[in-house]
C-alpha cells in the first residue's frame, strides 16, 4: 500500500502521518515524504547523515491546539558534497511554529481578537504574535503594490493627523476597494506619485469632488480620461450653499437642528407626516425661505437626474444652465459662489448624469480607515497606516 500522503489534518503537502495523540494538544508524529534537493545545487543525489527531531507549534484542529513533531535528517549531497538540514514545504529553517499556524495567528487578529486573546489561545509570545501579523500585513502589502490602475478612480481627501494633515484616497470604484493612499494633497505631493503610477493609461474615468488641484492633476496625468464631477460632493455643496442663504434670512431658523435636518432632505425622500407638516407650515410663514428651498429642490432633481444615453443628457443641458443663470443673478452672496462654482464644473456635471458611481465609496472607505487609526491608539507613522489600509480596504 502506498504510503499516506497529504494528510488533510497537517494541511500541508507530502507528509506522513506516524502516530497522533492528545484532546486537548493533538501531537502529531509525522515524516515528509516529499522531494529533497540539495538546497546549494538542487543535487538528489544525497547520503543521509544524523537523524534531529524538529518540534513545531501548528495551527488548531477544530478547539484542540496540535504540535508537529518531525523526523528530519542531515544529508551531504553527492554532487556538491556539502551538507544541509532537510527543508519542507510550510515550515521555515529554525523556526518553531510552522507557516499555517503564523496564517493562523494574523487571520485571527486581522479578522478581530486582540493579539492578547490570541497569543493566549494559540500559546504563543505578544511579540511573536504581533511579529507575525505585521509579516503578513507586508505581504498582502507587496501583493497589492504594483496592481495596475484602476480603471474606474475615485480620489478623495481625508484628515490624517493634525501633524501631517490631510491624505488623498485613491479608490478603485468598480471593486469598492482602495487603491493607495498619499500623504498630502497638493500638486507637490501628488505629482511624483502619479508619475510613477503603473499604467496609468488604464484608466477611463475619474471621479472627484469640486476640487481645482485634483482636476488640474487628473488633466495632467490621465489626459485620456474622462472627469467626472462626484454627486455625492455636489449635493453636499449645493446643501452647504443653501444653508447659507438661508441662514441669512432666518438665523434662529437656521439653528434649530430638527428644521435643519429637514430643510436639508430632498423633497421627495421618506419623512414622516408631522415632520413634512412643520416644515410646510415653516415655509408657509416664511416666503422668501420658501421661494429659495423650491429652487434648491428643482436643482437637487435636475442633478440628480439619471439620463440614459447623449440625447437624453443633451435635453437637460437647457434646464441646468438656466439654474446656473438663475444662481448667478441672485441677490445671496453664497448662491451666486455656488452658480460660479456649477458653470466652471458644468462639463463634469452633465458627465455625471450618465454615470452611476461615487465617492460614497470612498466614504464608506474613510470610515473603516478611521477605525484603523483608532484601534492603533492613532497612527502617527503613514507608512505603516498605509500598509494596513491596503491589507483591510484593498
Ligand atoms: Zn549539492
Amino acid at each position: 500500500m502506498p504510503p499516506q500522503v497529504h494528510e488533510p489534518i497537517i494541511g500541508l503537502p507530502d507528509f506522513k502521518i506516524i502516530s497522533y495523540q492528545g484532546t486537548k494538544t493533538v501531537e502529531i508524529m509525522a515524516e515528509y515524504v516529499g522531494k529533497i534537493q540539495c538546497i546549494h545545487c538542487q543535487g538528489e543525489k544525497l547520503r543521509k547523515k544524523e537523524r534531529f527531531d524538529r518540534v513545531l507549534k501548528h495551527h488548531s484542529i477544530g478547539l484542540a491546539k496540535s504540535v508537529l513533531l518531525i523526523r528530519t535528517y542531515k544529508y551531504q549531497c553527492r554532487a556538491c558534497g556539502k551538507y544541509f538540514n532537510q527543508r519542507m514545504p510550510g515550515i521555515e529553517p529554525y523556526q518553531r511554529a510552522t507557516e499555517p499556524l503564523k496564517d493562523e495567528i494574523s487571520l485571527r487578529h486581522h479578522d478581530g481578537q486582540s493579539i492578547l486573546t490570541v497569543s493566549k489561545r494559540l500559546n504563543v509570545g505578544q511579540a511573536t504574535a504581533e511579529r507575525y501579523y505585521r509579516r503578513y500585513l507586508q505581504r498582502e502589502f507587496n501583493e497589492h503594490k504594483n496592481a495596475s490602475c484602476p480603471k474606474v478612480l475615485g480620489i478623495d481627501e481625508k484628515k490624517f493627523s493634525k501633524k501631517l494633515g490631510y491624505q488623498t484616497t485613491l479608490a478603485n470604484l468598480q471593486k469598492h476597494t482602495v487603491y493607495d493612499v498619499v500623504l498630502g494633497r497638493t500638486e507637490s505631493n501628488l505629482g511624483k506619485y502619479l508619475q510613477r503610477l503603473p499604467d496609468r493609461s488604464n484608466c477611463r474615468v475619474v471621479v472627484m469632488d469640486l476640487s481645482e488641484t485634483y482636476r488640474k492633476l487628473a488633466k495632467t496625468y490621465f489626459p485620456t480620461a474622462l472627469i467626472v464631477a462626484d454627486r455625492f460632493h455636489v449635493v453636499r455643496l449645493i446643501n452647504h450653499h443653501f444653508l447659507k442663504a438661508w441662514s441669512h434670512l432666518d438665523e434662529a431658523g437656521r439653528k434649530n437642528r430638527g428644521l435643519m435636518y429637514l430643510m436639508r432632505m430632498h423633497e421627495w425622500s421618506k419623512m414622516k407626516e408631522k415632520s413634512r407638516k412643520n416644515l410646510a407650515r415653516y415655509l408657509s410663514e416664511n416666503p422668501a425661505i420658501k421661494a429659495i428651498y423650491d429652487f434648491k429642490q428643482e436643482l437637487m432633481k435636475l442633478i440628480l437626474t439619471r439620463v440614459y444615453g447623449r440625447n437624453q443628457a443633451r435635453e437637460q443641458i437647457p434646464k441646468f444652465l438656466d439654474a446656473i443663470r438663475a444662481l448667478k443673478m441672485s441677490k445671496f452672496r453664497s448662491l451666486e459662489t455656488l452658480g460660479n462654482t456649477l458653470e466652471e464644473w458644468s462639463e463634469e456635471i452633465v458627465r455625471m448624469w450618465r454615470f452611476s458611481k461615487t465617492n460614497s465609496i470612498v466614504e464608506g472607505l474613510h470610515r473603516r480607515m478611521d477605525e484603523i487609526q483608532n484601534r492603533a491608539y492613532g497612527m502617527h507613522n503613514f507608512g505603516n497606516y498605509r500598509i494596513r489600509v491596503k491589507a483591510y480596504c484593498g
